[in-house]
């Protein structure tokens, strides 16, 4: 690996890597100074593309919320399923076609009232979720995926992800 690629191995890597949402500590982001987590749809907190919401994750979220925390949901997802989720939870949504661009995080961010480093940022896609994060040098923590049914081209990127993720854990 030349130079070069490596910088971009280490500009993607998330800061945290848990199994799912339930095991971010919540008590610690408090600690850390967070006051809002911005929070994927797909794969994090729902099988991807059903609507349904992970048991699970939902109990992590009233936690989230009942200690103060903000919580904001950010999807690339069209609006009438963003909106599913957001009235389910009875949470904000950001959506359409917002990550991994800044004005998506700046937005969500806008909505829970904090910075960038009063926030976290929790996905399961490292070009998405994660390099959005980075970008603004939000703090990052990667979940793995909830379910195996994804689109084509995410099973692609996966492969890379696992290349890359691969490549730390070696080192
Ligand atoms: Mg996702």
């Amino acid at each position: 690996m030349d130079r070069g690629e490596r910088r971009k191995t280490v500009l993607i890597q998330p800061d945290m890597r848990v199994a799912g949402v339930w095991e971010i500590d919540l008590d610690e982001l408090s600690h850390r100074g967070i006051a809002g987590i911005i929070v994927d749809i797909d794969n994090t907190i729902a099988p991807w593309g059903a609507r349904d919401i992970s048991a699970p994750a939902a109990e992590w979220l009233a936690q989230a919320r009942s200690r103060g925390l903000g919580v904001c949901l950010l999807t690339n997802n069209y609006h009438s399923r963003a909106n599913w989720f957001a009235r389910a939870l009875g949470l904000p949504v950001v959506c359409g076609w917002v990550k991994p661009w800044r004005w998506g995080y700046r937005r969500a961010m806008r909505v829970l009232g904090t910075r960038p480093d009063s926030t976290v940022m929790v996905g399961d896609q490292l070009f998405t979720d994660i390099l959005g994060a980075k970008r603004l040098g939000i703090y990052s923590i990667l979940v793995s995926p909830l379910s195996d049914r994804e689109l084509p081209h995410t099973r692609l990127k996966r492969r890379f992800e696992r290349f890359l993720l691969g490549r730390r854990d070696d080192s």
